[in-house]
């Protein structure tokens, strides 16, 4: 059980912002971090578009977010379809801008680019890379799967390739998003079981849209239950009652992670904030 004092150690809050891309998009982004910040996050995280088609844009918000929020503002960095130069480009330009924590991806090549392979293919040799080029100097964050990654071979080998991005440097690691934590759970103890000891925060995804979510979810292999899938369904008309609905869903699931004592929680915010404020609002030790 996680006490009052433990959290304020070593427990690290977290939201994930896209970077926007029109004028109202800047807005809405401006808006929810404003509100976000009142959690005093440890960081807010920032994600590229696939195959780095908005990797600027993901260099100005996240220096954005350090100048006008005083939040530190970790990148999202893949190394799919690009080469070392332009990743030893881009940490260099982080560096010079105080940026000191990095999501550390191998990402997905978008559909329609081609067989153009990066010259990193997996993100353990991104990371490997990072600490090659710049020690010490970045806390790297990676990816992990408690429900195993869509394009794993096996439940063994998923585990495997994630105990090798922690030995090429990670220093802990965000899931994707689940409904069901027995999940993440059982996914932490099979990783204590390799030794792994790195911090693995739960990704948390706030219900507001089953469409999108379904699609989503689908196509990263995240699970939505059955039983979750078919409530969301029957309010899909009525967005009010769905949003009241998934809260009570995703904060019952939080308060659970946080009773048996999770390192921190990472919410997919999405650059909207009253989502993830409304679940926080319904934890207790937070
Ligand atoms: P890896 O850890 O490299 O694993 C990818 C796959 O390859 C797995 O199936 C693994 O089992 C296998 N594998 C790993 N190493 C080897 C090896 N040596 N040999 C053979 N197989 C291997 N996507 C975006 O486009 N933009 C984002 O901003 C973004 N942010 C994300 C943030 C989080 C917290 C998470 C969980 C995911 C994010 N993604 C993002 C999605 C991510 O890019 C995809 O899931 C991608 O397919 C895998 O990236 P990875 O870093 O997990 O890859």
């Amino acid at each position: 059980m996680t006490s009052e004092a433990d959290l304020h150690n070593t427990f690290s809050l977290s939201c994930e912002f896209f970077p926007p891309r029109t004028e109202k998009g800047l807005n809405n982004f401006h808006q929810a971090a404003q509100a976000l910040q009142a959690l005093k996050p440890d960081f807010f995280s920032v994600t590229f578009g696939a195959g780095g088609t908005t990797q600027e844009k993901t260099m100005d918000t996240v220096v954005d977010i350090q100048k006008q929020y005083g939040i530190n503002a970790a990148p999202h960095l893949s190394c799919v379809s690009s080469t070392r130069t332009a990743i030893r480009d881009l940490l260099n330009h982080y560096k010079e801008q105080g940026i000191k924590r990095i999501v550390a991806l191998r990402g997905d090549r978008p559909s329609g680019m081609g067989g153009e392979m990066g010259e990193l293919n997996y993100a353990n040799e991104l990371v490997e890379f990072i600490r090659a080029e710049t020690g010490d100097h970045f806390t790297i964050e990676v990816a992990a799967y408690p429900e195993f990654h869509p394009q794993a071979k096996n439940a063994r080998t998923d585990l495997a390739f994630f105990k090798q991005k922690i030995e090429a440097g990670a220093n802990s690691a965000i899931t994707q998003y689940f409904f069901n934590e027995e999940a993440y759970f059982r996914f932490v103890d099979a990783c204590e079981k390799q030794a792994i000891n790195i911090p693995i925060v739960p990704g948390i995804m706030p219900i507001t849209n089953y469409a999108q979510l379904a699609r989503f979810s689908d196509a990263c292999g995240a699970e939505i239950p059955r039983w979750l899938r078919w409530r969301l369904q029957e309010l899909e008309d009525d967005l009010d009652s769905l949003q009241a609905f998934g809260c009570d869903v995703v904060t019952h699931m939080c308060q659970r992670l946080l009773d048996a004592g999770v390192p921190g929680l990472h919410f997919y915010s999405l650059n909207r904030a009253a989502p993830t404020l409304d679940i926080v609002k319904g934890l207790k030790l937070l």
